[in-house]
């Protein structure tokens, strides 16, 4: 490719309406250009970097057993009915309505349509196991697109599907993926954590998230792990060793105290000069959930979290505990129209006769002589005790979940060591579904004795615009991009750094023809431009090797240039060429 013909143009400055460094780099490139709010075009030099991706997705899946197939982009509602996702998916789901009137929607992901596939194509237990996959585009309406390709609303992805007779089966067809996809990231020259995670709306029970590890907040997961025995998780599934912990506030009785105004964790502690971890604090939650009666409506239910003053809730744990559609915090309004007392000296106190969840956190069921809201203003009660619990607080007794944030430094669960914690972009997923969507939508094989059955299911998914976007996230410096040259558009650039000087051109078109010739993809930057605009435009563009012909043809010689490392190295042509060519070769 010349660069005079390659339809790109590089910025001189990062988009305004970019933060993350993936995100300024490849508007600046030229690999990406913005139609609409997380909705972007692929340039040439993109599709080049997403072709590769998929080429590689397309090889290891093959190798691995899997087959591909092309599902419709747009899907009847009907069969999101049926799942029973209609009502429950959300806003992310874009849905609108054919001109008759149908419902319909933009596939976010397929469960629903590959379920309806297999289910009458393969219903024999002999035609069992089948892994399915397709790379294609989905369109997910995010409430924050950001960042670029990392969170669009329109983007690539692959989505597998495996259907199964038993557990083993799709047990060994997870570690098979498994397998697939350390692989799969491997050869696009990225390194990449599996991690456990939580399995979220798309239900199930097994999940593992595959996490691109940075420092920024791009990576919009925090990702826990231990250094001694590999143990990993997502935050919104990370536990620690706390349920053995003791904490005991030091109060001999029982009794209310004037707290007026004191209502942070941090005042109180203050106030009664006790660590954080002596106070039991409440967060009011408001929870919606569908409506049973009429299921195109919600309702709101609140639930009172008692978690122990040092720690957070983990929302998302929450979410599942609940089993709502949505959680949100509830205003001091609420806590004073349903419980009688702004949120600052809530508790569960006297609430037994109240509509009302209560959900203890872990980290409370050490806790002695502690401090809790009195739910009345400006009062708090200390030295409680579990025992002092009630019916009358609460109906059915406390109940423990964990719905708790990890926080770096508590045990790990599996051999006791500090856990650490960094951020982590996760690029791919694999989840055990079992029968969350064959059984609700019939989808059923029949085994040896002629009875049927629903499909056991797994499903497996890779960000592939994600995964381009997480390698310039990882890979970058001041100057750009520095694509590892397994996934980069092009291998090499070649630059001639004076375009009228005849001597120059020459050697560079014959190191050009070379390097096409032995298969590399190489770009020959034949632009009448002056040679500081031209490495400025390699460097930000990322092309893995650069062989600048210049003066020193005189000596004999070029330069070569890794783009990862600072300085060139003179050597003869044919040297140059043949690095690029090895290195290539070894792909
Ligand atoms: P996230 O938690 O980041 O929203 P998800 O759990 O919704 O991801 P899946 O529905 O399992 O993800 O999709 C599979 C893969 O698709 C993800 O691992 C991710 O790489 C990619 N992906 C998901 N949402 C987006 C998005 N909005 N933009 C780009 N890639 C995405
Ligand atoms: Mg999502």
């Amino acid at each position: 490719m010349r660069a005079s013909k390659l339809f790109v143009q590089t910025l001189r400055e990062f988009p305004n309406d970019a933060e993350a460094m993936s995100h300024k780099l490849l508007v600046r490139a030229g690999y990406m250009k913005k139609l609409a709010n997380g909705i972007y075009t692929y340039m040439p030099l993109m599709q080049r970097v997403l072709t590769k991706i998929s080429k590689i997705l397309r090889e290891e899946l093959n190798a691995a057993g899997a087959q591909e197939l092309s599902m419709p982009f747009v899907q009847p509602a009907e069969l999101w009915e049926k799942s029973g996702r209609w009502q429950v998916y959300g806003k992310e789901l874009l849905r609108m309505k054919d001109r008759h009137d149908n419902e319909m929607c933009l596939g976010p992901t397929h469960e629903e349509v590959i379920t309806s596939v297999v289910d009458g194509v393969f219903g024999s237990y002999k035609q069992l196991p089948v892994n399915l996959y397709q790379i294609q585009l989905k369109f997910r309406d995010e409430i924050r697109p950001r960042f670029g390709l990392l969170r669009g609303r329109e983007f690539i992805m692959k989505d597998g599907y495996s259907f199964h007779t038993s557990q083993e089966s799709l047990d060994e067809e997870y570690q098979n993926m498994a397998d697939a996809y350390t692989r799969i990231f491997k050869r696009c020259g990225l390194e990449t954590k599996m991690v456990q995670s939580d399995s979220g709306a798309i239900g199930g029970s097994v999940s593992h998230e595959f996490m691109v590890l940075v420092d920024t907040s791009v990576g919009e997961n925090d990702v826990f792990y231990c250094e001694k025995c590999g143990y990993s998780a997502n935050s919104n599934h990370a536990v620690s060793k706390l349920t053995d912990e003791t904490t005991d506030g030091g109060f001999d009785k029982l009794e209310i105290v004037d707290t007026p105004g004191v209502t942070s964790i941090e005042d109180l502690a203050k106030f009664f000069n006790i660590n954080k971890n002596c106070i039991l604090k409440a967060v009011l939650y408001a929870a919606v959930y569908a409506d049973e009666k009429d299921k195109d409506k919600t309702v709101e239910k609140l639930a009172l979290v008692m978690i122990r003053g040092d720690k957070e809730v983990e929302e998302t744990k929450l979410l599942n505990a609940l089993g709502a559609l949505e959680i949100r915090i509830a205003t001091d309004d609420e806590a004073i129209e349903k419980l009688g007392t702004e949120r600052g000296f809530i508790s569960f106190k006297g609430l037994g006769d109240k509509d009302l969840r209560v959900l203890f956190d872990n980290s409370a069921k050490g806790m002695k002589n502690f401090v809790i809201g009195a739910n009345q203003a400006d009062k708090h009660i200390v030295g409680y005790n579990f025992s002092d619990i009630t019916e009358d607080d609460i109906k059915g007794g406390v109940k423990f979940y964990d719905i708790s944030v990890v926080k770096p430094g508590e045990a790990c669960v599996d051999c006791g060591e500090a856990l650490k914690v960094t951020r982590g972009i996760e690029v791919g997923n694999i989840f055990q579904l079992g029968t969350k969507y064959s059984k609700p939508m019939n989808a059923l094989y029949t085994d040896e004795n002629g009875k049927t059955h629903p499909y056991i299911m797994g499903c497996y998914g890779i960000g592939v615009t994600r995964t381009a976007a997480a390698a310039v996230e990882r890979y970058h410096d001041d100057f750009g991009i520095i694509w590892p040259l397994e996934i980069a558009p092009y291998h090499a650039v070649v630059v001639p750094v004076n375009t009228n000087d005849e001597e120059q051109v020459c050697l560079a078109e014959e190191i050009y023809k070379k390097l096409l010739d032995a298969g590399v993809e190489v770009v020959l930057d034949d632009r009448n431009d002056r040679a500081g605009v031209k490495f400025k435009d390699a460097d930000l563009i990322g092309y893995p090797f650069r062989i600048t012909v210049g003066k020193t043809i005189s000596e004999g010689l070029v330069e070569f240039k890794q783009r990862k490392e600072p300085e060139a190295v003179k050597m003869s042509p044919d040297e140059a060429v043949k690095c690029i060519i090895d290195r290539v070769n070894a792909l």
